[in-house]
Parts: C-alpha cells; sequence; structure tokens
C-alpha cells in the first residue's frame, strides 16, 4: 500500500516550526511498516527549509521516504495536476476522531490485511471446492 505519513503532531509532537519529541512508536512503527513493503510518503504542512529539517530529522532515525509531498521523487508540481497526493492511507493527527496512536495505527493496518488475507483464503477454498464437486459430476 501507499501510505501518506503526516510530520507534526503525527511523527513528533506538534512543536511545528521546532521538531517536537518523537512520539511513542513512530519510528519503529513506520520502519516496520517499509519491511513488509508499504511504500510511505511524507504528507507535510512543511515547506523548503522546514521540510528539508523534517526529513533529515527522520533520515537521522533510520527513515527514508520514498518521495516527501510528492507522489514519486521526480514528479514536478505544475497546475495541471493536484495537489493532493494519491495514497491507500493517510496516517495524519487531524484525522477525524483524532491521533490514535502508532500501537493501534499498526495493529488496524495489520488487522485489516490479516482480513483480506483470510477473505482471499476462503474465496480459493471455496473455488477449489467447487471445482470438486464440478469434477464429481
Ligand atoms: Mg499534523
Amino acid at each position: 500500500m501507499i501510505i501518506a505519513v503526516d510530520f507534526d503532531g503525527t511523527i513528533v509532537e506538534h512543536e511545528y516550526p521546532k521538531i517536537g519529541k518523537t512520539k511513542l512508536y513512530a519510528f519503529e512503527t513506520l520502519k516496520e511498516l517499509q519491511k513488509q513493503g508499504h511504500q510511505l510518503i511524507m504528507w507535510t504542512y512543511r515547506a523548503g527549509e522546514y521540510e528539508k529539517k523534517a526529513v533529515e530529522f527522520c533520515r537521522e532515525n533510520g527513515l527514508e521516504f520514498y518521495a516527501v509531498n510528492k507522489n514519486y521523487p521526480e514528479e514536478v508540481f505544475d497546475e495541471t495536476i493536484s495537489r493532493k497526493i494519491y495514497a491507500d492511507i493517510y496516517i495524519d493527527d487531524r484525522n477525524v476522531g483524532g491521533f490514535l496512536g502508532w500501537s493501534k495505527i499498526w495493529q488496524i493496518i495489520n488487522e485489516n490485511s490479516e482480513e483480506t488475507f483470510l477473505q482471499n483464503e476462503k474465496e480459493q477454498s471455496l473455488k477449489k471446492r467447487g471445482f470438486l464437486s464440478f469434477l464429481k459430476k
């Protein structure tokens, strides 16, 4: 999945333009999601120097984003494309319901994929059974 992640208030405590304290399990969770093959995009209000500082801070903590405020690294913004980046999931402290915390976020993303996996398994075995009953005829 493509996962868009906010910075201030999400990865670190909201202290913009300063960089706040890292939120509990933020980097652990994000690095683990990357290991699972998810593509992470930093999706932040920060621009210019402030954006660079956030990227640098994440890099120091071992996290390198696929792209920052872009769909892909080489994307050049102009009026022909929307400013909104495309993602399957957006992680932001301004979510409806507020920031969930990184353990909960991890749990939700992985529960969902487990459900999808089980659903696929079920469909597969139904297909197989369907095929077997077809053979018996
Ligand atoms: Mg925020």
